[in-house]
């Protein structure tokens, strides 16, 4: 019987990134985390020249690479820290065509890849204006946003003409991870701690614990998240994050929200499988989210495709579950038809 796979956190880069990239890790001020990022994985060993060659291919080497994987679509978006690192007017610029260059692949192999849109937050309103451009004329299905933009958080107004422009268009946003902020990142730099491991995690589920507690999906009561790594450890957190919220409320420490974290989480986040290949985790992602809640992702190419599809494929989960993971809880939140 075969299954169709939808994998959802598939990283690209376009040449002029890569090279903008190199512009700043030359310059004198680099955050330290990119820094760290860019000795290493942005470097020049024939581990880093292989990557980038796989990230620059959104042609046949990508289709041939997916099909020997076993997926059959991927929504492939730009990666980590995408065009964060970069002044205001060259992230857009390099946004929108970073969008292009997605939009002209896609065409090429409709049926077999997909986009999320890049912004740059650095310029909000701008960021709005490109999402729509990228939802509605390039046919994205969603957006991606690489955590902290030069250590400040979406949860701050300044950024909300973005989530008031991914509301109106049904534009989920994948908040994905990236090295901690500057102003955390300094105990993680030692033992590589910065890097997806740990340091990732840490920096991506505070953002989104950033956002919960801002009230943001107070005021975007449609707008929907997506996390990588099974939800970046806050699935396990859930019950603790509601019991500690209602202390500080009960003492004063916090303000009151209409809802508990938790039933933020449910309502406006969904999570995928990328990189964790953890059949214990996956148990209690579904035990703690539903299955509904939960997408198939392989973030080629930094992760082994294929071992991602062997994990689920054996996952002892019904089949009906598989299913969702697979295929239709991506085609319900991202709009596939
Ligand atoms: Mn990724």
């Amino acid at each position: 019987m075969s299954i169709q796979r939808i994998a959802v956190e598939e990283a690209f880069v376009t040449q002029s990134i890569a090279d903008a990239w190199n512009r700043v890790l030359a310059g004198r001020f680099v955050e330290p985390g990119f820094q760290k990022m860019g000795e290493t994985i942005l470097g020049d060993g024939p581990g880093a020249r292989q990557l980038h060659a796989r990230l620059l291919d959104v042609g046949a080497g990508r289709i041939a690479q997916m099909d020997a994987d076993g997926i059959d679509l991927a929504i492939l978006s730009i990666t980590s820290p995408g065009v964060q690192v970069f002044d205001a007017v060259t992230a857009t610029r390099l946004a929108q065509e970073a969008n292009d260059v997605l939009a002209d692949a896609v065409r090429a192999n409709p049926q077999r890849l997909a986009g999320l849109a890049a912004v740059a937050p650095q310029f909000p309103g701008g960021a709005a204006v490109e999402l729509e451009r990228a939802v509605r004329t390039l046919g994205m299905k969603g957006f991606l946003v690489n955590s902290h933009t030069m250590g400040e958080y979406l949860d701050d107004r300044k950024y909300w003409s973005l989530f008031e422009a991914a509301e109106a268009l049904g534009a989920p946003m994948y908040l994905h991870p990236r090295e901690p902020a500057p102003a955390m990142v300094q105990p993680f730099l030692d033992y590589g701690l910065y890097f997806a491991g740990l340091g990732f995690s840490v920096e991506t589920s505070l953002h989104a614990m950033r956002l919960i507690m801002s009230g943001v999906f107070d005021e975007f009561p449609k707008l929907h998240v997506v996390l990588g790594h099974m939800g970046e450890g806050l699935p396990f957190w859930l019950k603790r994050l509601d019991n500690r919220y209602l202390l500080q409320v009960q003492i004063g420490a916090v303000t009151k929200l209409p809802r508990l974290p938790s039933e933020y989480f449910l309502d406006h986040f969904v999570v995928t499988t990328s990189g964790m290949t953890s059949a214990p985790v996956l148990k209690m992602c579904i035990e703690v989210l539903g299955s509904e809640r939960i997408l198939f992702a392989a973030d080629y190419p930094y992760e082994d495709a294929r071992e991602s599809v062997r994990f689920l494929d054996a996952a002892d989960i019904p089949s009906v579950q598989r299913e969702q993971i697979y295929r239709t809880n991506a085609e319900r939140v991202f709009g596939l038809t």
